[in-house]
């Protein structure tokens, strides 16, 4: 039997909020950043509402964090336990694997699973295709899982033990064509020269970085670009870029210009698919879900919407995510309480680049072209907020953003919300308008 409620249009907002969300349900499907800041986002907005995540796993994982792990973080240190966390605010956590979403019944099927919804918010991430560049899988060691970068861990200390031992030792970094993410991969090689002079063993390594980007990190712009290759140049780092690799070998890479470049230990950050294809959601060809750019609901579908690495939008970032995450359960929320949204998706990238002796931050306001092979640009006119700053002082910026999450998480409370997230915000405007400067390139 259904109960048929009569719901308050005027009045004051906190019943509204109690008594409209209390007749939604609401399914998340991810427990990573984008799923757990959608659920924690929807908490804030609907205080009753049923609110679901599905996890394949119990825990939330701070990845950006995981570049620490081959220099010897405890990969425990990254998890936030997620029962103990979604039980403070009542979000029911289902564990099992989603596989297919059927649009027209409102239901999610997969292992484990068969769940009704009146909104979805997919936010599944993403997964790596090593197997896409013939030799990968068998020959680099690639950063992504916990396990990946502890097995590059194991390599690099073999490395050093042989460069003690009097070795010259070649490492080679490798962003093949479909990577999404290439930011973490520079973090590792400016991370790994760092460490390496630290360990007095600089001089018997000759570092090789090799992109298929035109630009290093091509989609943050013509200013992380300069920066870079300064920053390969003042470490004596050969740097090549417009790389794209044809197939690996076991001491070698092979690129499609006839370059072959020779290795002893190849770090890779491999190209990007969805983690999940799910038939019934539009997608591209790499599984990754349309979607309006602004409220993120999916193409064609009223009540579905994707937030995070799992949607069409070209850059994946944790940063982004979140933005998304907002942006759908904003949209959701307005739906159920029959308002006008606040916010909308919009792109502005927000990074912070760990060296270990420097970090660099760059603030980007992003627009899509329409262009495969260089599918985002900066915006034109945003010279003021396309930004750049380097120094000991954004490590703290780092380590900051590296303890405010996962604390916020614990409680079940979203990153970007309350007095906390004012505090951190406002320390980022003053540090940004202060310590990094805007592109004086643009008029
Ligand atoms: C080494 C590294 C460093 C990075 N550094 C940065 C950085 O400094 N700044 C930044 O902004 N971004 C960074 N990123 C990118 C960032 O981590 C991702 O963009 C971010 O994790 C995307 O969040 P998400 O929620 O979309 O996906 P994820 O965080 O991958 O979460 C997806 C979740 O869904 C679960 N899942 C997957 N499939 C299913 C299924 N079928 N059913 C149920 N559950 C499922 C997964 O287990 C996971 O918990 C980095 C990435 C890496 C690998």
């Amino acid at each position: 039997m259904r109960i048929i409620v009569i719901l308050p249009m005027a009045g004051p907002e906190w019943a509204r909020k109690v008594l409209m969300g209390a007749a939604a349900n609401v399914l998340i499907l991810g427990g990573g950043f984008a799923g757990i800041e959608s659920a924690t986002y929807l908490r804030r907005q609907l205080p009753d509402a049923q609110l679901t995540v599905v996890s394949d796993r119990d825990y939330f994982l701070f990845k950006p964090n995981s570049i620490y792990i081959p220099f010897g973080l405890d990969p425990e240190r990254l998890k936030v336990q997620l029962p103990r966390a979604l039980k403070k605010k009542n979000i029911r956590l289902v564990s099992g694997y989603a596989r297919e979403v059927d649009p027209e019944r409102k239901r999610v099927r997969g292992t484990n699973l068969d769940l009704q919804y009146d909104y979805l918010v997919v936010a599944t991430g993403a997964t790596m295709r090593a197997d896409e560049v013939p030799g990968m899988t068998e020959h680099a060691a690639t950063i992504w899982t916990t396990d990946a970068m502890l097995d590059l861990r194991r390599q690099l200390a073999d490395s050093v033990t042989r460069a003690k031992g009097g070795r010259t030792e070649r490492v080679l970094f490798l962003v093949p064509p479909n990577n999404k993410c290439s930011g973490p991969l520079y973090e590792m090689v400016f991370m790994l020269d760092t460490y390496l002079r630290r360990e007095r063993v600089r001089s018997n390594f000759d570092l090789s970085w090799t992109t298929y980007e035109t630009g290093y990190i091509q989609a943050f712009g013509p200013r992380l670009h300069e920066y870079t290759a300064g920053e390969f140049e003042r470490r004596g780092i050969k740097h090549y870029n417009s790389m794209v690799v044809q197939s690996i070998s076991s001491d070698h890479v092979r690129y499609a210009n006839g370059t072959q470049l020779p290795f002893d230990l190849l770090i890779s950050f491999p190209p990007y698919a969805a983690a999940i294809a799910y038939p019934g959601l539009p997608a591209d060809e790499r599984g990754f879900i349309k979607a309006n750019l602004t409220t993120r609901q999916v193409s064609g579908l009223d009540d579905v919407f994707v937030a995070g690495d799992a949607g069409d939008f070209p850059v994946k970032q944790a940063f982004l995510a979140f933005l998304q995450a907002d942006a759908a359960g904003e949209q959701i929320a307005a739906r159920i309480l029959g308002q006008e949204p606040r916010l909308g998706f919009d792109p502005v990238s927000m990074c912070v680049m760990e060296q270990f002796d420097r970090a660099t931050f760059a603030q980007v306001p992003l627009e899509l072209t329409g262009n495969a092979d260089s599918p985002v640009r900066v915006r034109p006119g945003s010279a003021a907020d396309y930004r750049l700053g380097t120094g000991k002082i954004w490590r703290l910026g780092k380590k900051l953003l590296g303890a405010y999450l996962p604390w916020r998480f614990r409680a079940a409370r979203p990153f970007h919300a309350g007095l906390p997230w004012k505090a951190m915000d406002l320390g980022l405007r003053i540090m940004s308008r202060l310590l990094a400067t805007p592109d004086r390139s643009q008029k």
